[in-house]
């Protein structure tokens, strides 16, 4: 028995290699093509998946639903979102203005003399890309870190996830046939199944970097893959977020009960599976917040979530949390039933977080929400600060208050902070921040928006460089119209 149990491993194994060796090949002569590609190729691609991914969303929406329970409105608009994505990044990548085009002319009389310096940022190479499970279109196959890849000249080999396989082949087909239909290489893009792919890609020397959305131990273990590598690569993950909320005595006693909806409303959408759930809620002692958003909530029907695994890792965290002596359960199951999630409303204080808070502070999940009393600001600035790195970070005060630290120490945690409002939305545009400090992220960029591209360029400088030898976007002339720095004056035609 043992024999077999090795023998099937190792044919598993070899079958893995030569699967991902096949499609990172491809990638890689791909990439010869892509890397000298211009904006405009690029944007045809981009378009004609956006254009295939709309013509198949009936057929997609459904096999969404079936796989996700997601249900057909939202994964109507999460479609909608996905396919605006690669929209937005086919007219970013002509505009031009990430590439950060510099142009130095040389100047013997300074000190050092400068020579003629040309910068500008170039593709990196073949891109791995792990789906995430609670975004079957936006953060999945056709989602931004594969968008984002390719409008920055790279080829994408996505790992798709276990969660929704039927899915994930049919997206990839879609986005297969649009990206041979308008002339990209063949290679450009490659789907593969199975962990142990997803660990053979991240591995593979032609890999030159992971874009990856899921749970802190996974995104550890192939973070740490890709390190150990005798070549280490950038890994771009997006790992947990508790996502700190604080309430002002002053919009408390302003708006309790619209606030109260507000985050009954956040923290509950999409049985909480979202990356930016707001976890942790501080509000003054002496209120009865936490009452108010448990009678917001209301009765609420457990609601199956995406994956057992997720359900059970829901249940635990739950269980870890209500165990704790200083936490009171306001609203709510404490035991879930299997495969599924239902509001749970609790209660703490700020003493009792700084004294534990890797019991209390770690993400839960789902839709939980944690309110934690606090005596002074001072306190709850102290507990935002033993959250930690968070992609998002929100303060409810009244217009014109006084906000003292409380900015500074969003800011310091977070990636993204927030006036009024609630985290869960995540607008894609240019200015969008959707990363912070570990361990909400591995790195300090962007996995939503424009800039998230930086994730897939490095910098090259060329220096006393023939015209003709030079990318056309650095050349004298500025026949691509793109916005350049010019001797530190920013040009833009
Ligand atoms: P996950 O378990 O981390 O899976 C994400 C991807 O990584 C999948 O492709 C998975 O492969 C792979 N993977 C996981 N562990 C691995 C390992 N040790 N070695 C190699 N590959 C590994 O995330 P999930 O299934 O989406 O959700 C589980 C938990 O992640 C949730 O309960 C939640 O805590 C967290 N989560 C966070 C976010 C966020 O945005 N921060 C989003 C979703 C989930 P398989 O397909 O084979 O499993």
């Amino acid at each position: 028995m043992t024999a077999i149990d090795t023998e099937n491993r190792t044919a598993v194994a070899r079958t893995d290699l030569d699967a991902v060796a096949a499609v990172a090949a491809a990638a890689r002569r791909a990439f010869a093509v892509t890397v000298a590609s211009t904006a405009a190729e690029r944007a045809t691609w981009l378009g004609a998946v956006a254009d295939a991914l709309d013509a198949s969303a009936t057929e997609l929406i459904a096999l969404a639903d079936d796989e996700t329970r997601l249900g057909t409105p939202r994964l109507t608009g999460e479609l909608a979102r996905t396919t605006a994505q690669l929209r937005l990044f086919a007219s970013a990548v002509v505009e031009g203005s990430h590439l950060e085009a510099t142009i130095d002319h040389p100047d013997p009389q300074a000190t050092p003399p400068r020579p003629d310096l040309r910068r500008m940022l170039r593709p990196l190479g073949p891109v791995a890309v792990f789906s995430a499970s609670n975004f079957p279109f936006a953060f999945s196959v056709a989602g931004g870190d594969t968008a984002s890849a390719l409008a920055a000249g790279c080829p994408v080999i996505v790992k798709g996830h276990s969660a929704h396989p039927r899915l994930s082949a049919r997206t990839a087909e879609v986005v297969a046939t649009a990206l041979a239909g308008a002339g990209a290489p063949e290679g450009v893009f490659g789907h593969v199944t199975g962990r142990e792919r997803g660990v053979a890609l991240v591995q593979h020397p032609e890999i030159r970097a992971v874009g990856f959305t899921g749970s802190l131990h996974g995104g550890r273990a192939l973070f740490d893959l890709a390190q150990g590598r005798p070549d280490p690569i950038p890994f771009y993950g997006e790992l947990s977020a508790v996502n700190p909320v604080l309430i002002t005595r002053a919009a408390l006693d302003a708006r309790a009960d619209e606030l109260a909806a507000g985050l009954a409303g956040s923290f509950t959408l999409g049985a909480g599976q979202f990356c930016t759930n707001p976890g942790v809620v501080l509000v003054p002692a002496g209120v009865d917040f936490a009452e108010r958003v448990a009678a917001a909530v209301g009765s609420s029907a457990p609601v199956p979530m995406l994956t057992d695994g997720i359900a059970a890792a829901f249940a635990e965290g739950l269980a870890g949390l209500t165990a704790h002596d200083g936490v009171t359960v306001v609203a709510g199951e404490t035991t879930q039933q299997p495969g599924t999630g239902s509001a749970v409303v609790l209660a703490t204080t700020t003493d009792a977080v700084i004294a534990d808070p890797s019991a209390l502070l770690a993400e839960c999940f789902g839709p939980s929400t944690l309110i934690v009393e606090y005596a002074d600001v001072e306190s709850a600035l102290a507990a935002v600060r033993a959250v930690g790195g968070s992609l998002t970070a929100t303060v409810h005060a009244e217009p014109g208050e006084e906000l003292g630290d409380i900015v500074a120490v969003l800011t310091e945690v977070a990636g993204r902070v927030l006036f009024a409002g609630w985290p869960t939305g995540v607008a894609v545009s240019w200015a969008q921040q959707h990363g912070g400090p570990w361990p909400s992220t591995t790195s300090i960029h962007t996995s939503v928006g424009v800039t998230a591209m930086r994730r897939f360029l490095r910098p090259v400088a060329y220096q006393d460089a023939p015209d003709a030898a030079l990318p056309p976007e650095l050349r004298d002339e500025n026949v691509l119209g793109i916005p350049r720095r010019i001797d530190g004056v920013l040009t833009v035609p």
